[in-house]
């Protein structure tokens, strides 16, 4: 074949969300429209193309590659190398090719984009009603992928043969399925295992159903119906939790709860997050929903099933993970009906495997952009970018509780879906396997382990038997240093800051709990130059759920005294707990944030017990009003004293909650202000569980900010402890590169 001289060939090698995103379909029509031939294909590191035309073609095509490369697509970056012309017309899609590293992303999970949701309700379309359509802008992907490159054979799609009518648009490069690896229909595709007018009648008659989903089974139930829902607590053992629910659309969240032009974006993101909103008063709720609570968890349907389900309910439906509390997400076929025996009435399923469980994410605004709280499905496992010179693949193994995993890879971090409290066998088995599971997709063999200080946390046990086993280096990173260097990474920064670090429990240096630490630090090292001043919690793990036991403890302290009736407790507890302050016996030392903020709802009189995790704290949020009174703390060189605050809770005549968060951030900024002068740093980290309550948040911003700070908080990872992995990787990567 002669060549044409004025012609180059290029090959471009794209590195990004290339892959399932309807990428070579789009760079088939651009190198149509410029005339340009040449051939693309998927490879482990992303995307190669090869495309020959006169130069000034090939500098548009790349040009608009970039540019015109429709959401969710994204090209991190793109290699050019100069190739011989070879003369060869035409341009065609070729086959995916396995060799070289696995440097391809796996596109998370997709919500159902506008057109196919059109077409599920469409009667002249040939998927009118099919409850597993999907195109390339949407669909399943990460919880459907076996192994790299993202080809049909390599997802749970591989046993469904397309019919002639899927093949044909399969392969239109005009067509919105051209190459949508998980394409199916009515014909040709997954199919539900029982009738789906069998499920709604269920759930209009107040029935318990799980549904497989995307990431697991969700047990659903209709949201207006109090009964049904008490009944799914009780047999669920979830006695307050709020639970999320879902409705079809955005009108329908409208109905329900006050959406913001930044709530909106979020809730119809191809992620699909639950997003926390302020409910609308008379929203048709049952009560059951979400005592309590001054939010509400919502998202969209997700799923085609969810559209025909939520179109046939015609009403919202609570939709929470298909589990007991505090086990995994079910997501294998054939174990949900031992796991929800007894939980659900009924089970709506489907014959397209589940290849790896992941839970729904959840996220709130603050301040008109994310902030996330659970970051899983629809995000996981997109990398987040690490910014540094760390070369080491580094596996962080992450906490105890909302364990998260990560692994690195160049300066890419993968931070796993949820994982969650590592607390019974069912949890323990999803961390090993997910952590396999993602050596084995990304390929990756870490060197280092990562781990917290916590010697009886089951990740870090992990973590020194696997490094006996297989002699990785081991980086011990102290959990507050965690959560200061995952807010660092979260936000792109290196520098030497204050980091506040406010949350429930970490295990400290100094053989106590930590918790409302102020450290001064980077990603490689920190020292601790601030803290609340210790208490002790009676009786140890046991005050956690129990805040006025700590409330007897700090009143100890503060010389105040406490009345059993006032506090809701019995008189013979109240002793019992009093005289074990007195003696010191069972009181385990400790400067934690966390419980101070049950302490502080019992003596505001909000909560005496938490019935989860947080619980009270949750209720004191609520409970605030904005502007009056500011609770006193008292401010030395190094330590929050909350004596006085303790005095002024019991004493108090007007409304406390709002003063106590007052109180502690107007404390807390004042600490920072002295510290600043003394070690020269005027930027401040805010990190760790109670950065979650979003009115601490505002009060310490505002009050850090107007004193001149520069101030971090999260943005693409959770404060709490599911974003201690990233963390804990970015101090293994600076540690050992030496930064
Ligand atoms: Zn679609
Ligand atoms: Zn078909
Ligand atoms: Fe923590």
């Amino acid at each position: 074949m002669t060549t044409d001289p004025t012609k180059q060939r290029w090959a471009l090698t794209a590195r990004g969300l290339v892959q399932g995103v309807g990428f070579r379909p789009f760079v088939h029509r651009l190198a149509g429209e410029l005339g340009l031939a040449g051939l693309v294909r998927n490879d482990l590191l992303g995307a190669r193309i090869e495309v020959e035309g006169t130069l000034p073609r090939l500098a548009a095509f790349v040009a608009r590659l970039r540019a015109e490369l429709p959401a969710p697509g994204y090209i991190e970056r793109l290699d050019q190398e100069l190739l011989p012309a070879t003369g060869e017309p035409g341009f065609v899609i070729g086959a995916s090719c396995a060799g070289g590293l696995a440097e391809a992303w796996v596109l998370p999970d997709l919500a159902t984009c506008p057109e196919c949701r059109r077409e599920l309700f469409d009667p002249a379309d040939r998927r009118l009603g099919y409850p597993f359509l999907n195109c390339t802008h949407c669909g399943p992907r990460f919880s459907i992928v076996r192994d790299l490159p993202y080809d049909r054979a390599n997802t749970t799609m591989a046993g469904f043969a397309l019919c002639p009518d899927c093949q044909r648009e399969y392969d239109d490069p005009a067509d919105r399925r051209f190459h949508a690896q998980p394409t199916a229909c009515a014909v040709c595709g997954p199919r539900l295992a029982s009738a789906l007018d069998d499920a709604t009648a269920r759930l209009h008659a107040g029935q318990i159903v799980a549904v497989k989903g995307l990431g697991g089974y969700h047990l659903a139930v209709d949201a207006r119906n109090d009964d049904a829902i008490r009944r799914l607590r009780d047999r669920k053992h979830r006695e307050a939790k709020p639970l999320a629910v879902m409705v079809a659309g955005l009108d329908e969240a409208r109905g329900i709860a006050a959406v913001s032009a930044a709530e909106a974006e979020l809730l119809t993101s191809p992620a699909a997050p639950i997003v926390l909103l302020s409910p609308r008063a008379d929203n048709g709720l049952a009560p059951s929903v979400a005592p309590g609570q001054t939010t509400l968890g919502v998202m969209l349907a997700y799923t085609p099933l969810h559209h025909l389900l939520l179109a046939a309910m015609a009403g919202p439906l609570v939709m929470t993970s298909g589990n007991l509390t505090d086990e995994p997400i079910a997501y294998v076929d054939a174990e949900v009906r031992t796991r929800l025996d007894g939980v659900a009435d009924a089970i709506l399923s489907h014959n397209r495997p589940i290849e790896r469980r992941c839970d729904d994410s959840v996220v709130r605004v603050w301040r008109g952009r994310l902030l996330p709280y659970r970051r899983s499905r629809g995000y996981a496992p997109v990398p987040l970018a690490l910014d540094d010179h760390g070369e080491a693949t580094v596996l962080a193994v992450g906490s105890h509780q909302k364990n998260t995993f990560c692994l690195t890879r160049g300066g890419e971090a993968f931070l796993s879906h949820h994982i969650g409290d590592l607390e019974n066998d069912l949890a323990l088995a999803a961390f090993e396997t997910g952590i396999a599971d993602f050596e084995r997709l990304f390929r990756l063999q870490p060197t280092v382990l990562a781990h917290d200080l916590h010697p009886d946390y089951w990740a870090t046990r992990y973590a020194l038997e696997r490094a006996v086993r297989e002699g990785q280096v081991l980086v011990g990173v102290q959990h507050h240093h965690a959560h200061l260097a995952a807010c660092l990474a979260d936000n792109g920064r290196h520098d030497r800051l204050l980091g506040v670090c406010f949350d429930g429990t970490g295990w400290g240096p100094d053989g106590s709990v930590w918790g409302g630490e102020i450290l001064l630090g980077d990603r490689r090292d920190y020292r601790r130059v601030g803290r609340l001043r210790p208490f002790v919690l009676p009786g140890g793990e046991s005050a956690v759920r129990q805040g006025w036991r700590v409330a007897v403890a700090l009143a100890a302290q503060a010389g105040v005294s406490l009345d059993a009736a006032r506090l809701g407790v019995e008189p013979e507890r109240f002793d019992a707990v009093a005289a074990m302050v007195a003696s010191g016996f069972a009181c385990l030392p400790t400067s934690s944030a966390g419980r101070l903020f049950d302490a502080a709802a019992a003596l505001a009189g909000v909560g005496s017990v938490s019935r989860y995790e947080g619980e009270a704290a949750i209720l004191l949020e609520g409970a605030c009003r904005a502007g009056g009174d500011v609770a006193p703390f008292d401010v030395s060189a190094d330590e929050i004293d909350w004596r006085p605050a303790v005095d002024w809770l019991w004493r108090r005549s007007g409304p406390a909650a709002g003063a106590f968060h007052r109180g502690l951030a107007e404390a807390t900024a004042r600490l920072c202000e002295r510290l600043r002068e003394q070690h020269s740093v005027a930027v401040v980290a805010l990190s760790g569980g109670c950065m979650q309550n979003v009115t601490l948040l505002s009060e310490l911003a505002d009050r850090l900010h107007n004193r001149g700070f520069e101030v971090l908080t999260h943005r693409r990872v959770p404060p709490n402890d599911g974003g201690l992995s990233l963390g804990q990787a970015a101090v293994a990567r600076a540690r050992l590169a030496g930064d």
